[in-house]
């Protein structure tokens, strides 16, 4: 069983077009995102108009410049995980996008692999880690600028190529994407294009998005009904909003093999606990976690198991142009974001699923009164001195110290 392009439902927000959360089976073993990852890059001209960019623009947004999401992806798994492509187009397909003129966002499943190997019949399929189409169509559509069609590794037919013996399943990855590429870079998340990297990071095997959960004027509650859940609100993720930052949350990183145990330390007694911000190139202590002894619903269906903390720095692919940092709020005033030095703390279901789903937790609620709700969370750490008590659960988190740009000291106190 697979997730089908069809299952995935699209959302319209202020700024990008984004697939909603969809949890789908996956092939996806252990750390099989670890490694070097070959792409083939497939360029799809449906508009024919000449606007289409230019070869050497999407290979340096890819793979080839500073900001590039191929740096990215090198940055945020500290080197565990390094992507690579061969571009093939620009192809102008002869079957034009489904429908009476123009009615489908991509290219529909029973053509992709055929448009390549009508006009490159040599490539092996299987010489690659995976596929991104990139569809250059009539604008003004309301289709996403993004969408990853698989989740890790999973299983895609590639149907029979022109009256020849079908070529079988292939286990691999496919993202489809139509917006621009922007040079030298989007400002906004600090990589070149962060619809790419967040469909990419998808494709490795996050089937999920880092999602938030807010309770009113409280930074949780045990019962859910004086809460919400932000769907991929999380400020500080490429897997959320990223307006705040960019690089995936440790939870995030922890499914992906880029943090392991010795990453983010197990908690279970009272201590002092420093670590080390999340975007560290060193092989460090990134982040703490703890279970709890009793698990809070944060919904019909979703359940708080863990408690997650770690601490972001704010450089490389987490910077921010001040302007990024500010927030509109529902009386016209900005508010800005100056002290970034605190503790993110999430909220995260480690037992619906065979995996963890975050949600960004507001340690400081209603402190900013956003045009957009989620904007709130972009002063949601626990800055030092300030303490987090895990209602119903027996132990509390203060930050002791901070490090500037280095680290944090945890104190973790267990009450019985
Ligand atoms: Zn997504």
């Amino acid at each position: 069983m697979y997730c089908h392009l069809s299952q995935i439902i699209r959302v319209t927000q202020k700024i990008f077009l984004f697939s909603l959360l969809v949890t789908c089976s996956s092939l996806a073993q252990p750390n099989e995102a670890l490694g070097h990852k070959k792409f083939a890059v497939i360029l799809l001209d449906y508009a024919h108009d000449s606007k289409e960019l230019s070869i050497d623009i999407i290979n340096k947004g890819l793979f080839n410049s500073e900001y590039s999401v191929a740096q990215f992806i090198s940055a945020a798994s500290y080197g565990k995980t390094s992507i690579s492509g061969e571009i093939f187009g620009w192809i102008k397909p002869e079957v034009p996008l489904y429908g009476k003129g123009w009615t489908a966002c991509w290219p529909l499943d029973q053509n992709r692999f055929n448009i390549l190997l009508k006009h490159y019949p040599k490539v092996d399929l299987h010489a690659y880690d995976g596929f991104i189409y990139y569809v250059h169509r009539k604008a003004g559509s309301k289709c996403s600028a993004g969408v990853a069609n698989t989740y890790g590794l999973q299983s895609r037919p590639t149907y029979t190529p022109f009256g020849k013996q079908p070529l079988g399943l292939i286990d691999t990855r496919i993202s489809y994407f139509s917006n621009k590429f922007y040079f030298p870079y989007q400002a906004y998340s600090n990589i070149t294009n962060s619809t790419v990297a967040h469909e990419l990071t998808h494709t490795l095997g996050i089937s999920n998005h880092s999602n938030a959960y807010v309770c009113g004027s409280r930074t949780l509650s045990a019962n859910p009904e004086d809460c919400k859940i932000l769907s991929r609100s999380d400020l500080f993720s490429i897997m959320g909003l990223r307006s705040q930052a960019s690089h995936p949350n440790i939870v995030n990183k922890e499914r992906l093999g880029w943090l392991d145990d010795d990453n983010i330390i197990s908690v279970s007694k009272s201590g002092t606990y420093k670590i080390y911000a999340n975007n560290d190139p060193k092989d460090n202590i990134k982040g703490i976690k703890i279970k709890l002894k009793s698990i809070i619903p944060i919904s019909d269906k979703l359940l708080m198991s863990h408690v997650y903390l770690e601490y972001r720095n704010m450089e490389g692919f987490d910077k921010r142009d001040s302007f990024f940092r500010r927030i509109k709020q529902l009386n016209k005033h900005d508010f800005i974001i100056t002290n970034t030095d605190g503790a993110l703390v999430y909220a995260v279901d480690c037992v619906t699923y065979n995996y963890c789903i975050p949600y960004l937790l507001n340690m400081n609620p209603q402190s900013i009164t956003p045009a957009y709700p989620p904007g709130e969370l972009a002063n949601a750490y626990l800055f030092k001195d300030r303490n987090f008590k895990v209602v119903n659960n027996n132990f509390s988190i203060t930050v002791k110290d901070v490090s500037s740009k280095v680290s944090l000291d945890l104190v973790v106190d267990f009450i019985d």
